[in-house]
């Protein structure tokens, strides 16, 4: 059996940042710099190293990017301010907040605060529906597009065909089974409570794992001529970066595997560059 072929994110970043150029360089035609706003309370690494990405994306591709770092004892009035201020600044076409929120916070009421229009991560329960009724006007969230954005670059056809994804989340999971659904797949969402886990992902022509559970896909959970999509971010018992793919194991039985580092995740800030731009535009109508 031959190795599968790596689905690497690059390539797929790159064609999305050639098309956002021309957008970029039309916009500012018309004398606007798209522009977007990251919300950061405290100082999380995850959260800077995620702001250091987004900001060296962003310069290249011509996109500002503003950094409102808030005290991690933030009130929660205060959180509301700063969000309804950027709401009113016309310079800021696309705002992201980090999250999870600190305790003292409570999203399901920030949440409700931020401008849809603004919403660049589907934080608001406005873009969520939108996603949820497939309605393309709204933004869902970049991870999500990320992984439709690389089945498509890489003509992974999706309609009729078999999908399991491992995780159920609002971030991840969900919203992916709904846009995955939009383009005709059958889906199969597995969690914690899923009984046989192995057998349903074996099962699937396409599986996406999205768990946040380093390496906990191996070797038994696939099958040949599987597209595997690994989604999670963790870190190994080396302290390496690892997806929830046991690489290794699997590479040589699928088809098709998205590697960790340099997949999925090299994908999602030029989505969110898109989303940013996309936003840029309509507020000129
Ligand atoms: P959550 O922790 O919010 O959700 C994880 C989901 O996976 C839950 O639905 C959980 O089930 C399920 N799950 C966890 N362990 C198992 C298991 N052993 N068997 C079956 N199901 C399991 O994580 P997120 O959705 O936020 O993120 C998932 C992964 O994706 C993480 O590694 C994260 O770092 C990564 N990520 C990557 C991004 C990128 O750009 N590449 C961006 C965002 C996240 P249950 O609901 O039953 O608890």
């Amino acid at each position: 059996m031959g190795m599968a072929e790596l689905l690497k994110g690059a390539p797929v970043a790159a064609a999305l940042n050639g098309k956002l150029a021309a957008r970029v360089a039309g916009l500012a035609a018309l004398g606007i710099k798209a522009g977007m706003c990251i919300v950061r309370v405290g100082a999380r690494q995850d959260d800077l190293a995620y702001e250091r990405g987004v900001i060296k994306r962003f310069g290249t591709i011509g996109i500002g990017c503003k950094i409102v770092e808030l005290p991690i004892d933030i009130a929660q009035q205060s959180l509301i301010d700063e969000i309804k201020k950027i709401n009113a600044d016309d310079s800021i076409h696309g705002v992201m907040i980090f999250r999870p929120l600190p305790p003292q916070l409570d999203e399901s009421v920030v949440k409700h605060v931020l401008d849809p229009k603004k919403d660049m991560d589907c934080l608001t329960p406005v873009n969520v529906a939108k996603v949820f009724e497939g309605d393309e006007t709204g933004y869902p969230p970049c991870t999500p597009q990320a992984v439709m954005e690389m089945l498509d670059f890489y003509g992974v056809d999706l309609k009729g065909k078999r999908v399991t994804l491992v995780g159920r989340s609002m971030v991840v999971g969900k919203p992916l089974a709904m846009m995955l659904l939009k383009k005709h797949a059958t889906i199969t969402i597995c969690h914690t409570r899923t009984v046989d886990l192995a057998k349903t992902c074996r099962e699937a022509e396409i599986l996406i794992a999205a768990a946040g559970k380093a390496k906990m896909i191996k070797a038994d959970f696939v099958f040949p001529g599987q597209t595997v999509i690994d989604v999670g971010i963790n870190v190994d018992e080396a302290g390496n970066l690892c997806g929830d793919v046991d690489q290794a194991g699997v590479e040589n039985i699928v088809a098709a595997l998205s590697p960790v580092p340099s997949g999925i995740g090299t994908v999602t800030t030029s989505i969110l560059a898109q989303n940013v731009v996309q936003a840029a535009e309509l507020s000129l109508k």
